[in-house]
């Protein structure tokens, strides 16, 4: 049910207006921003980004589908109010009926857990998609904490190893202001998934036993600014990405590392969010790789317009876009005729690429060789309409199957820009 494909029109960014708590004022008491996840679709809206009939409503994950991950003792704790109390931190839920508790709060953030999920696949589909809510990275398949009451990373990743052909391996990236102890908790010893976490190092959770479960750890002092803060994001990430290349990033994208905020100790500004998440992005794009983003802590006021101009940013580079989602040509298996004819040297005869003036061919053995990472993303996501698919390899055997599979051992580095000989794509 949270697999079923969205109209091809929509963008892969999921919401829905069930993601935000408020009820009587208690929101209030707990020192977050309930609604901000409504206020980014807000903005994205009033900049004319998206329109209400172009996001990807998220549904509600049943238990059916929590269970994939959690244990039914977990789920049944959660009918106790105090229990909900306490993971939440907001103590006068302890003293509501359960079923208030099921509706105003547990629902909310149940919808935003079908979120993530749906994203996980709308991600491997299209090359990017965003959940506006979830990374609820503290929780895991029996343990809640630090707000977060059901482990949508995890759920997110367990569905896509289980249910999508060809996803086998997966990296977090987690850059949320604290310690993803919860997927870290749920993939201790499981090969399949590679964490890395970039965290203040002495706030919540300081969980000595997860932080065995994380491949590259970056552990950051009180106050770290932008420039400390973005050069160790950067050799990270890019490091993480190098080391191993997964089906799909999980991108927890925290917005609590800004300056103020009174959790996260840490003091990175708002441009300096909007500069990692394009770093992120960036790194993930250029080697092809599906990445999916959660939104996760960060509750100050300012946050939702940061988390919308971050969007913007990545939009106005060319790292997301609705076009090519629409088309299917944000998945890293398709590439745009015009790039290539410009670019290619080799007028062979039986080139498609030359021969044929339509648009459409699908030739994910290309992108294998790593020949498409040498162009870079602005020049393979061009906005043309004329999107590659439906082609099989014989079709395309005109660029020289033969010497792509003598190049597919070589590095983008190493094959170097459009330069090749004729002899070398002769079939
Ligand atoms: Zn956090």
């Amino acid at each position: 049910m949270l697999y079923e494909d969205p109209p091809a029109a929509c963008w892969p960014i999921v919401y829905s207006p069930d993601y935000n708590i408020t009820f009587v004022g208690l929101e209030k008491l707990h020192p977050f921003d309930a609604g901000k996840w409504g206020k980014v679709i807000n903005f994205l809206k009033e900049e004319k980004l998206i329109a209400d009939d172009l996001i990807v409503q998220a549904r509600e994950a049943t238990d059916e589908d929590l269970l994939v991950v959690h244990t039914r003792r977990y789920l049944n704790k959660l009918k106790w109010s105090f229990v909900v109390a306490t993971i939440t931190e907001i103590p006068p839920v302890a003293f509501l009926p359960n079923f208030v508790v099921q509706r105003k709060v547990l629902k909310p953030l149940r919808t935003q857990t079908g979120g993530t999920i749906m994203a996980g696949k709308l991600a491997v589909d299209r090359g990017w998609a965003i959940n506006v809510g979830g990374g609820f990275h503290h929780c895991s398949s029996d343990k809640g904490g630090g707000f977060c009451v059901y482990a949508d990373i995890t759920l997110a990743i367990k569905f896509l190893f289980e249910r999508v052909q060809g996803v086998s391996k997966a990296t977090i990236i987690d850059l949320d202001a604290h310690q993803g102890n919860g997927h870290e908790r749920d993939f201790m010893d499981d090969h399949r998934v590679y964490i890395m976490d970039v965290y203040n190092r002495y706030i919540y959770p300081g969980d000595g036993f997860a932080k065995r479960a994380i491949k590259r750890k970056v552990e950051l002092e009180w106050g770290t600014e932008d420039t400390e803060y973005l050069q160790k994001v950067h050799t990270h990430v890019e490091g993480a990405l190098n080391e191993l290349k997964p089906d799909i990033i999980v991108y927890n994208a925290g917005t609590d590392i800004l300056d103020g905020d009174p959790l996260g100790g840490l003091a990175v500004s708002p441009q300096g969010i909007v500069k990692r998440d394009e770093v992120v992005f960036k790194a993930a794009r250029r080697r092809r790789i599906p990445i999916l983003m959660v939104t996760s802590g960060g509750y100050q006021k300012r946050t939702a317009r940061i988390i919308a101009d971050s969007i913007l940013n990545l939009h106005s580079l060319g790292l997301i876009d609705k076009e090519l989602a629409a088309s299917g040509a944000g998945n890293p298996k398709f590439l745009d005729v015009n790039m290539v004819s410009q670019r290619c040297r080799v007028k062979h005869p039986r080139c498609v690429f030359w021969r044929e003036k339509s648009p459409q061919i699908f030739f994910p053995e290309f992108c294998n060789t790593g020949l498409l990472s040498s162009v870079g993303p602005s020049l393979c996501y061009s906005r043309s309409r004329r999107q590659l698919e439906g082609w099989s390899r014989s079709q395309a055997c005109g660029l020289g199957l033969a010497s792509l599979q003598k190049t597919r051992s070589r590095s983008a580095e190493q094959i170097g820009p459009w330069n090749f000989s004729k002899d070398e794509f002769e079939p």
